[in-house]
C-alpha cells in the first residue's frame, strides 16, 4: 500500500489522534493492572512555570491524558519569576520523591533560566521527556534510554500507515534537539537514507522532492508547498503555528495542495500532536517500571 499512487487519488490522511486513541486503550488496560499488583499508580510530575497560552494549552493536554489512561498527574504551578536556584531544588526534591515517576518541565522557560542546566538537573530515571544529556547520548550510541516523546510519535504512526522505512530516502525539513535530529536518528536506526536540512540548505526544494519521507519540522506556515514534495510521498507534519489570518492552527505543510500529491500525509491539528502525548504517557509507564521493578 505504499507509494502507490493512483491517477489523481488524495493522499491518506493518517489520522494521529486514533492511533494515540488506540494505543492509550491499551495503555489504560496495563496500568490498571499494574496500579494493582504494586499498589500505587505511575505517578507523572509537570512543572509549568507561567502562562504562557502555549504552554498552558499543552499542559492541560496532558493532565487529560493521564486522567484518560490512569496515570495520576500533579501540575505545580510556579510564577515567572521563580529563580533557577528555586527550580533547581524544587527538582531535587522531586528526584528525592519515590512517589515521582516522572518529571516534565515545560519548556520554553523564561529568559532568566538556563534550560539546559534544568533539563540536566532531572534524573535521567524520571526524565519523560527524554532530553537530558545522558538520554539523548543513549540514543546516539543505541544504548537503552528514554526517547523523546516526538520523534518517537513519529516513528510510530510511520510504522501505523505500513511505511516500509528501510531503503528509504528520508528528508528531515529541522534540525533542534528536540524534534529534526532525534527524528533523523531514528529514521537511520531504521535504515533510512536520511538528509536533514536547515536554514543554510541550499536549493532546498531540490532536495526535499527526492524524499519518500519528508518530515517538516521548521516552525513556519504552509512551508512546504506541493513543489516540493515528490508525487506519492508520505509526509509527516510536526509544526504547529498560528494561522495570522485566521488564527487557527496549522502545520508547516501547505495541506491542501500537498494532500493532492503525497500517498500519505498527516494533519495538523490531530496527526503528530495527539502521538507526542501518547508517548509521554509511554515513557511515563516505563520510568514507573523500571521504580517498580528495580
Ligand atoms: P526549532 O527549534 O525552531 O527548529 C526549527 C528548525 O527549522 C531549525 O533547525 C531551523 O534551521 C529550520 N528552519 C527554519 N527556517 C528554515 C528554512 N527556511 N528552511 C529550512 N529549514 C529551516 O523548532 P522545533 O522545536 O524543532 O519545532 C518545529 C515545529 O514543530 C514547531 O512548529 C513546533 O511548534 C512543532 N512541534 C510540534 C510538536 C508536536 O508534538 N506536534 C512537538 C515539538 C515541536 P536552523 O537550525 O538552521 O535554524
Amino acid at each position: 500500500m505504499y507509494f502507490v499512487k493512483v491517477g489523481d487519488k488524495m493522499a491518506v490522511v493518517v489520522s494521529g489522534k486514533t492511533l494515540a486513541s488506540q494505543i492509550k486503550g491499551n495503555l489504560t488496560i496495563k496500568i490498571a493492572s499494574l496500579t494493582k499488583k504494586y499498589g500505587r499508580a505511575p505517578h507523572l510530575v509537570v512543572i509549568l512555570i507561567g502562562d504562557d497560552p502555549g504552554s498552558v494549552s499543552y499542559v492541560k493536554g496532558k493532565e487529560k491524558a493521564c486522567l484518560e489512561v490512569g496515570i495520576k498527574n500533579t501540575t505545580i504551578r510556579k510564577a515567572p519569576d521563580i529563580s533557577e536556584a528555586q527550580l533547581l531544588q524544587l527538582i531535587t526534591t522531586l528526584n528525592e520523591d519515590t512517589t515521582v515517576d516522572g518529571i516534565l518541565v515545560q519548556l520554553p522557560l523564561p529568559k532568566h533560566i538556563a534550560a539546559d542546566k534544568v533539563i540536566a538537573a532531572i534524573r535521567i530515571d524520571k526524565d519523560v521527556d527524554g532530553f537530558h544529556p545522558h538520554n539523548v547520548a543513549a540514543l546516539y550510541l543505541k544504548q537503552q534510554g528514554i526517547i523523546s516523546c516526538t520523534p518517537k510519535g513519529i516513528i510510530a504512526l510511520l510504522d501505523y500507515m505500513g511505511c516500509e522505512i528501510e531503503g528509504k530516502n528520508a528528508c528531515v525539513i529541522g534540525r533542534s534537539n528536540i524534534v529534526g535530529m532525534p527524528v533523523a536518528k531514528l529514521l537511520l536506526d531504521r535504515n533510512a537514507t536520511v538528509t536533514i536540512a536547515h536554514s543554510r540548505t541550499k536549493n532546498l526544494a531540490a532536495i526535499t522532492s527526492q524524499a519518500d519521507i519528508l518530515v517538516a519540522a521548521v516552525g513556519k506556515p504552509r512551508f512546504v508547498t506541493a513543489d516540493m514534495v515528490k508525487e506519492g510521498a508520505v509526509v509527516i507534519d510536526v509544526g504547529v503555528n498560528r494561522d495570522l489570518n485566521t488564527g487557527k492552527l496549522c502545520g508547516d505543510v501547505d495541506f491542501i495542495e500537498v494532500e493532492k500529491k503525497a500517498s500519505y500525509i498527516t494533519k495538523v491539528p490531530g496527526g503528530v500532536g495527539p502521538m507526542t502525548i501518547c508517548c509521554l504517557m509511554e515513557n511515563t509507564l516505563e520510568c514507573y517500571l523500571k521504580h517498580m521493578e528495580d
